[in-house]
């Protein structure tokens, strides 16, 4: 992507405030990684050619929808945490999008202001921010926070110096207390975005979006599905690029697209068709969130042979695997709490105490027929590095092997984790 301010893209980042320079470095850095990871792959579903296409527009043609929609009078809402409702977003006309960052950029200036033993996720924002190389982040009217881990609610303070932030409180604790608390959050939410965009949601338009948000992780459910099959009929680096996009793409352009490569994965299963050879060594990974470019350690399981067939993180079954309820006839009030409801339910380790992740991930192990389960933490991510403890005892409790790793977005120790990796599918 030409950074040249002559070009319709060029001329739009600069309108939106971005640094150009370091936007350009940036984006000769991505198209050099997807090729690694994504186009050295063989016997990809033909599917897979739009989110090819997805990402070689990234920061195009999407940008140019969101400011297209902006200059529509529309707004847009970016969002960095699976708890903060989409569906609710969407009732009021405006777009989320997901601004979680996954790669190592502009940690120079971040480490002035946060501690160096600060988590990738946190620094890769915080750095896509200072430096102004995000189009998403740049094209947001509001930034959405929220109170999960303490090293996110203090990083909000100090984004908040850069733009307009509003910071949801979410409870530690799934008690009813708790419950009534995060549903009257949510109504503050509606409030901060009747406020944002001048629009009253109703019922007609929080049904809509809910039917919206469901079809779309309907649809990623049938991708989830069909990698329990053997061979696995799409790459566990395929299916997490699709998660990933979920977060900012167009909804029903995507879920259109993603049932499209869910009936072909269907055809390939019933061939017996895979992506990875037919006994290949199975991996649930679980942990920590990756955004986008991170697709590191899926990268090094299937270049070593294994595949991964499942996901236990919030770019994965969190995201995906529960809808809120359809009812007919219900009011607005009911509506909201039951959005509210269906968010509490997210299995983050930000809470506590949060068993039900353990026999989620276990669950998930089982359904899928995974040989083994690799806990994934970033570095100096305290709630994930310390769970790790209780979902190795369950795994282990269940006879599933397993591995825990603790890694961040460089190349420094690709090396590293992929002897331990090998070693570890070896051992299956
Ligand atoms: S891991 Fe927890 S804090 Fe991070 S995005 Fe997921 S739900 Fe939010
Ligand atoms: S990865 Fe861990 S430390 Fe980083 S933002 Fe998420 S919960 Fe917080």
């Amino acid at each position: 992507m030409s950074e040249n301010v002559a070009t319709d893209y060029g001329r739009m980042w600069a309108e939106l405030g971005m640094n150009l320079p370091a936007h350009c470095a940036l984006m000769n850095a991505i198209p050099t990684m997807y090729e690694n990871a994504y186009l050295t792959q063989s016997d990809r579903p033909a599917g897979m050619a739009y989110f090819d296409f997805v990402m070689s527009e990234i920061h195009g043609l999407r940008i140019k929808e969101l400011v297209d929609h902006k200059t529509a009078g529309g707004k847009v809402v970016g969002t960095f945490c699976l708890y903060v409702p989409e569906e609710i977003i969407r009732a009021h006309g405006a777009v989320g999008v997901g601004l979680c960052a996954g790669a190592e950029w502009g940690y120079n200036e971040v480490e002035k202001v946060l501690p160096r033993n600060t988590c990738a996720l946190i620094k890769s924002f915080m750095g896509f921010k200072m430096d102004r190389v995000c189009p998403y982040v740049e094209s947001a009217d509001l930034l959405v926070g929220e109170t999960t881990c303490d090293g996110k609610k203090k990083a909000y303070e100090l984004l908040g110096e850069m733009a307009d932030v509003y910071v949801m409180e979410l409870p530690q604790m799934k008690r009813d207390r708790d419950r009534e608390f995060w549903r009257a959050e949510v109504r503050e939410f509606v409030m901060r975005l009747e406020e944002l965009t001048g629009k009253t949601m109703t019922a007609e338009s929080l049904t809509a979006a809910i039917a919206e948000v469901n079809g779309k992780r309907r649809a990623l459910q049938r991708i989830a599905a069909a990698r329990a099959a053997d061979p696995a009929p799409i790459s566990g680096k395929d299916a997490l690029l699709a998660t990933q996009v979920a977060f900012y793409d167009d909804v029903p352009r995507f879920t259109a697209m993603v049932n499209t490569i869910a009936d072909e994965l269907d055809a390939r299963v019933a061939a017996g068709e895979g992506a990875a050879a037919k006994g290949a060594k199975r991996v649930v990974l679980t942990g920590s969130p990756m955004a986008i470019p991170n697709w590191k350690t899926h990268d090094i399981i299937e270049k070593a042979g294994g595949v991964v067939v499942g996901e236990e993180m919030c770019t994965g079954s969190r995201y995906y695997d529960t809808l809120v309820p359809e009812t007919p006839g219900a009011s607005l009030d009911e509506m909201i709490d039951e959005v509210a409801d269906k968010y509490l339910g997210i299995n983050c380790a930000c809470f506590t105490p949060n068993d039900a992740r353990c026999s989620d991930v276990v669950q998930m192990a089982s359904d899928l027929g995974a040989d083994g389960i690799v806990h994934y933490s970033l570095q100096f991510c305290g709630p994930y590095q310390i769970e790790a403890v209780q979902v190795e005892r369950a795994a282990r409790d269940v006879g599933v092997p397993f591995l825990k790793i603790d890694t961040d977005y460089s190349a420094e120790d690709v090396g590293q984790l992929s002897t331990r990796i090998e070693a570890f599918l070896e051992m299956l």
